[in-house]
Formats: C-alpha cells, sequence, structure tokens
C-alpha cells in the first residue's frame, strides 16, 4: 500500500494500512473534515449529492441532495463550509445558520465554468480554480458553453469580494493549496500533468510559477500541505507525496483513480482520501498543516477574538 521512492519517505508513512470508510459513490470528491462536528464531508458529484461520515459511529448519511453537484469544499477562518458548485456554475459559502451565500459566479459578467476546487488564505481571500469539467457533459454538472472561453485561476477580495483573474496560463486548473508561510501557492494543471509553485504577492497577484512537479502515473488532481511542507497530490494510483523540493519521495497506493485529499481527525494525522467510488482513511506519522486561519490567529490578524468580541466579517 506504501511505496517508498526516497529515504525521506520513511518518516511519514508508518505501517497502517488504508480503510475503506465508504464505497458507494460514483465519483466522490472534495473532502472537508470539521474538527467541530468530528465529521468529513465530501461530493459525490454524479450522483448530484454531499455526503457525511461521522468519525464516532463511522456512519455515512447525506449531508446535502440535491446539492447542485459540487466538487471541492474548504472551511474558512469561521469554521464554514466553502463549496464549489459546478451546476450553478458558483463558489457558495454554507453559513452557520444553514443558508447559502454565493461567493462567486461571474467575472467581467461572464458566468463561470465549473469551479473546482477552493482554499481560503488567513487574510479572508478565497482563491479557487475553474476548469470546463462540469460543463463539458451532462455527467457533473449541465452541459454549456463556456462564456469565458478559457479555464483560469481567481481570487475572491474579503474587503471588496471582487474576483480577479489571477492565473490565466493553465489549461485545466484544479487542486489548490497554499505553503505554511502562505507565501507561495501551488496550483495543479490536470491538463498538462503537472503542479505549478507561484509566488503570492502582499496585493494578491502571483508571479514566477515554474513547473514543481510532474505526476508520474495520470494526473494530478486535489492537493494539500503536511505540517512540515510536503506536497500530497491525488493521482491516478494514489496519493503522491512531494519532499518541498519537489522530489517525489512516496506513494500511497489505492484500487482506484485518487480525486482528492485532506489531512483530519483530531490531530490531523488521518488523511482521507476520495478515490472515484469510495473514501478511504490511513494514520500517517505526519500530521496536516494547520488550517491558514488557525496561523492568522497565531499572528494576531484576528484580533477581535482575543477580545472576546466573537469573529468578525471581513
Ligand atoms: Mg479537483
Amino acid at each position: 500500500m506504501f511505496e517508498t521512492l526516497d529515504d525521506r519517505f520513511a518518516k511519514c508513512r508508518g505501517d497502517r494500512r488504508p480503510e475503506r470508510l465508504f464505497d458507494g459513490c460514483r465519483w466522490a470528491e472534495g473532502p472537508v473534515y470539521f474538527p467541530a462536528h468530528r465529521s468529513l464531508v465530501w461530493s459525490d458529484i454524479p450522483n448530484d449529492r454531499m455526503l457525511r461520515w461521522d468519525e464516532e459511529t463511522g456512519t455515512v448519511a447525506p449531508f446535502r441532495r440535491p446539492a447542485g453537484y459540487t466538487n471541492g469544499n474548504t472551511l474558512d477562518g469561521q469554521g464554514r463550509l466553502v463549496t464549489c458548485e459546478h451546476g450553478g456554475r458558483r463558489v457558495t459559502r454554507t453559513e452557520h445558520d444553514g443558508s447559502i451565500t454565493v461567493i462567486a459566479d461571474r467575472h467581467q459578467g461572464r458566468r463561470l465554468n465549473s469551479p473546482n476546487d477552493v482554499v481560503v488564505r488567513s487574510d479572508g481571500s478565497i482563491w479557487f480554480t475553474d476548469p470546463s469539467y462540469g460543463i463539458d457533459s451532462d455527467y457533473e454538472g449541465h452541459r454549456a458553453e463556456s462564456e469565458i472561453g478559457g479555464c483560469h485561476v481567481y481570487r475572491v477580495d474579503p474587503v471588496s469580494g471582487r474576483v480577479d483573474l489571477v492565473a490565466g496560463d493553465f489549461e485545466q486548473p484544479n487542486g489548490l493549496a497554499f505553503s505554511l508561510d502562505e507565501r507561495f501557492i501551488y496550483i495543479a494543471d490536470s491538463e498538462r500533468g503537472h503542479i505549478r509553485r507561484f509566488r503570492v504577492g502582499d496585493d494578491g497577484t502571483l508571479s514566477a510559477g515554474d513547473v514543481f512537479a510532474r505526476c508520474t502515473k495520470g494526473v494530478f488532481d486535489g492537493i494539500r500541505l503536511d505540517a512540515e511542507g510536503r506536497v500530497w497530490a491525488a493521482a491516478e494510483d494514489g496519493v503522491h507525496c512531494h519532499d518541498p523540493d519537489g522530489t517525489l519521495i512516496g506513494k500511497i497506493l489505492f484500487p482506484e483513480t485518487v480525486s482528492n485529499l485532506v489531512f483530519g481527525g483530531p490531530k490531523r494525522n488521518r488523511l482521507f482520501v476520495t478515490a472515484t467510488t469510495s473514501v478511504y482513511s490511513v494514520l500517517l506519522t505526519v500530521n496536516g498543516a494547520p488550517p491558514h486561519f488557525d496561523r492568522g490567529f497565531a499572528h494576531g490578524l484576528d484580533r477581535s477574538l482575543d477580545r472576546g468580541q466573537g469573529p468578525t466579517t471581513t
């Protein structure tokens, strides 16, 4: 189940076998772990539903159905669910009262294609990719022509809500993740089979963008970092682990094509993996990177919490 390609992988892998938690999906994607609820939520895109696994009981039940052909999910700084929807061709936030707020559905007046994956930076900005998979056919959304005419990466400003195009030279942008210090962002291009690494400017613009890693089996999809900056990426034969220098140091092999992953569990040492029909988990000897908002809080960015005034929306 583990394939070690470099000695540096030895301290990551442990010896525990992956467990299958659920196997009734058509194309599982977008896993997100809720520490407060001790549950995992993910998308089953062709079945137009979201599912939830309860860590305490091991049971799986629908979370939202229909769900708007959701894909990638994450949590924002207030623990709210942020979701990419193919059906509505938008990024939304599920508020604490259960209502849904549209974060982005257009750029310069034209509808997005089908947002795929999303991350939130500690400054509250929301970054997402917009490939065409959800409008290419009726299988994962609704077939349609692209209004934008390209597949780009966008940033939503935390103050104005403006949607800015930050990278326009991708074929099919997909998974994305910030470096631990947020000075870099990793973005997968599934069509080109690689992950690029960009420098993030103070104003949210991107520069550089060199290839960080090339996929050795299939294409890259979702990506997440561990607490030491390694990049764990979904690929055809499993999860590929890259050292921060880009070297592929090892893999966790799965019997189905992997789409995405997230670190969870109370200690963030349990890797949850969505893979075609199934969701798996495996306990590792490394921990997932702390959420960016936790780091922002540690740096005093959200001082309203320090003063006990409750969170503020920025
Ligand atoms: Mg994806």
